[in-house]
């Protein structure tokens, strides 16, 4: 067994966390108070050959792998969450089903422009009545013509106010009472398509979070990705993928949290010595620096488990489980080792637990996730 990364995983890595020091972390506090999205930093992020990172260079990717994808994401979000979830989105949410799933002419077309950055990559599968029962989709594409005449609601879609195009998900036919759900992609500006982008949310405040309204929207019959009734399937193999990056984000997230803590700790004093001098203090930073590696050696086993061409899915639901529920609990204790000034924004720990929980709820609830382990071992 082999625990180090290769050369080129380690390059990344040096690469994307001095990029996240000098460029994402600096104004990540603003950017939470200030609700806004830094397309800047994404635009940064194409010219260091990022935003394909796992793709094949055939559609403007960097050709590698999933391990260094998910380094990515740990690093971005070590710095700022909503920059995190962005990427990770783009990526695994994306890029991928297009990747995995499209016509060799659909990746030209769509993926291309996700590799270099020129579209964010967005996935239209949540709808007001269809979340985790994510079958329960509303929304109707009806084939006329050779075009799919599509209407219905996606709610919370990341990045969708930044994708040229996204894949979402909508009832092709129906053979009594179960449906045929399809994964058909839609150019953002199509006539009849409104996205939303006005949630007041928790966390993650400067990541783009829409509502997709569809009336009438038309698209070639073309635009179709692998065949009819396929959608449901291609959403969970995507979702597999995507908790990877759930739950690298939440990795980076505790690891910014705890290295704060840890900071603090060493600087603060009460009854004449430094808070990392109190065996209290102690042993919660020694718990929340156990956890983080245990969380970030299951993503990094997940990530290598699918580059391996393995199955992953099991894999994937557990680390995303246990690296969001430790990131909540490293988070919670890094606002506590601060005291009153955790409290406060400035201080960042109280963004960090804030950003942190959404992804025990996003691409599949903790509950969601027993489930799938749950089924896994047979139950
Ligand atoms: C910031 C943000 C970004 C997101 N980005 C995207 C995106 O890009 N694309 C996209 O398609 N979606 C996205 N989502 C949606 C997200 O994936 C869903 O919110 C999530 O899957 C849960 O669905 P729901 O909110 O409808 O909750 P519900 O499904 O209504 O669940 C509510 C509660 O009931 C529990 N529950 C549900 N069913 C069961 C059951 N069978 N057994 C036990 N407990 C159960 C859940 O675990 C949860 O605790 C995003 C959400 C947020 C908040």
């Amino acid at each position: 067994m082999n625990f180090d990364l290769t050369t080129e995983q380690k390059l990344i890595q040096k690469t994307i966390r001095e990029f996240s020091e000098e460029e994402v972390a600096p104004g990540a506090e603003q950017r939470d108070k200030d609700k806004r999205f830094p397309r800047e930093v994404f635009d940064k992020l194409s010219e260091l050959g990022m935003m394909g990172l796992p793709f094949p260079e055939d559609y403007g990717g960097a050709g590698s792998d999933t391990i260094s994808f998910a380094i990515v994401v740990e690093e971005l979000s070590r710095a700022c969450g909503s920059t995190g979830i962005t990427y990770s989105a783009h990526i695994s949410l994306g890029g991928a089903p297009l990747y995995l799933f499209g016509t060799e002419e659909q990746k030209q077309k769509y993926l291309t422009p996700i590799c270099t950055g020129e579209s964010l990559g967005a996935f239209g599968l949540t709808e007001p009545n269809a979340g985790s029962d994510a079958g329960g989709t509303q929304t109707e594409a009806v084939l006329k013509n050779h075009e799919f005449i599509i209407n219905g609601n996606k709610c919370f879609i990341t990045n969708a106010s930044y994708a040229k195009h996204l894949a979402l998900t909508a009832i092709t036919g129906r053979d009594g009472t179960k449906k045929e759900i399809s994964a058909i992609i839609v150019p953002t500006d199509a006539e009849g398509f409104t996205i939303i982008d006005n949630y007041e949310k928790m966390g993650l405040n400067a990541s783009n979070t829409t509502e997709l309204v569809l009336e009438d929207v038309c698209v070639p019959e073309d635009n179709l990705l692998g065949k009819p009734g396929e959608g449901f399937r291609q959403f969970l193999i995507t979702l597999d993928g995507g908790r990877i990056g759930i739950g690298a984000m939440a990795v980076g997230i505790a690891q910014g949290a705890y290295e704060k803590a840890l900071a603090y700790a060493k600087e603060r004093k009460q009854f004449g010595k430094s808070l990392s001098g109190f065996q209290a203090i102690q042993f919660k930073l020694a718990d929340m620096a156990m956890k983080i590696e245990l969380a970030r050696n299951m993503v990094y086993k997940a990530a290598w488990l699918k580059d391996q061409g393995r199955q992953f899915s099991k894999e994937a639901s557990m680390a995303k489980l246990y690296a969001s529920e430790i990131c909540m609990e490293v988070t919670n204790q890094a606002v506590q080792i601060h005291g009153g000034y955790g409290y406060m924004k400035e201080y960042q720990v109280e963004r960090m637990m804030r950003d942190a929980k959404l992804l025990e709820i996003g691409e599949g609830t903790s509950e969601i996730q027993r489930m799938v382990i749950a089924r896994s071992l047979g139950c």
